[in-house]
């Protein structure tokens, strides 16, 4: 490859809104043929809102949510922004992939996936596979060893991603979509942008491992993420793509800039690449 024509390429990467960490590259893009997508804050905004309450019976609304969030008010996770409210947490754990734990004003409160509690209470466990069928993340909070509430928690699909996916597709790739949250959520959100394949539930060390996993079987995969558990996932991957909207640590392990967050640039720098070095031997 000429360096001049790959220069060229990169400039018109600039333009389109994507920053190429080096000529080279370009080469790795033209040859994908799997991409795999992190779904919170990648596919989806990853602005969260709370868009439900169930209480257990015998529950207090407002004190589900003030303990609740007082202890997400602890977290950076992209659900914690939803819930968090003002207040003091002692003995702070961060549960990786599952939730969060920690004293607030004299209990000891857990909130996250049902996986860290016992059976929930059949109102309860209803109002958990109801929100997961509307692709809505439910959050289990329970204090001092009893199951309280179930939040529901609701992301938005970004505009423009199922045309992204539509523009993967028409360039010979398959689409795979990549979460850590739940399997019927993520199927959900798959269906709204088009994607049939699915790996959820995976812990943020194992994303990694997924990608592993396609490239032992031959394919030569681009990975898109924007959180700091995507990062090993991305350097492992032929080419890394970061949302530009994502952690520095994600855009450092990464090859390629999305600088809007817009999924539509990685079809575009995959068919720029190939453009620019079908011209040149
Ligand atoms: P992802 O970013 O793909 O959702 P994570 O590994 O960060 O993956 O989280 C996996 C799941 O664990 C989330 O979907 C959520 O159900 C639960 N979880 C993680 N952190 C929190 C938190 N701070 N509060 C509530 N639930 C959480
Ligand atoms: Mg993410």
């Amino acid at each position: 490859a000429t360096p001049t024509a790959l220069l060229v390429g990169t400039g018109r990467g600039a333009q389109l809104g994507i920053l190429i960490k080096g000529p080279e590259v370009l080469e790795s893009t033209r040859r994908i043929d799997t991409i795999v997508l992190d779904k919170t804050g990648t596919v989806t905004t990853g602005r969260m809102a709370l868009a439900g309450v169930t209480l257990a019976p015998g529950e207090d609304r407002a004190e589900v949510l003030l303990l609740a969030g007082a202890l997400e008010n602890a977290s950076e996770h992209p659900i914690a922004k939803a819930l968090a409210v003002p207040g003091e947490v002692t003995q702070f754990t961060n549960l990786e992939g599952f939730g969060v734990r920690g004293r607030v004003d004299g209990h000891a409160v857990t909130v996250g996936k049902a996986e860290l509690f016992d059976e929930l209470p059949r109102e309860l466990a209803e109002a958990k596979a109801a929100a997961e069928k509307l692709g809505r993340t439910a959050v289990v909070v329970g204090w001092d060893g009893r199951v309280r509430a179930v939040l529901e928690v609701a992301d938005t699909v970004k505009p423009t991603s199922a045309e992204a996916v539509r523009r993967f597709v028409a360039l010979g790739l398959k689409p795979v979509l990549l979460t850590g949250d739940n399997e019927t959520v993520a199927r959900q959100v798959a269906r709204e942008v088009g994607i049939d394949d699915v790996v959820a539930e995976v812990l943020p060390a194992g994303k990694v491992d997924v990608v592993k996993r396609l490239q032992d079987e031959g394919r030569r995969v681009a990975m898109v993420g924007d959180g700091v558990n995507d990062a090993a996932a991305l350097a492992q991957a032929d080419l890394g793509l970061a949302m530009g909207t994502g952690t520095d640590v994600a855009i450092e392990a990464s090859d390629l800039t999305l600088v809007r967050g817009d999924l539509r640039a990685a079809a575009d720098a995959i068919r720029l690449s190939r453009r620019t070095l079908g011209t040149i031997k």
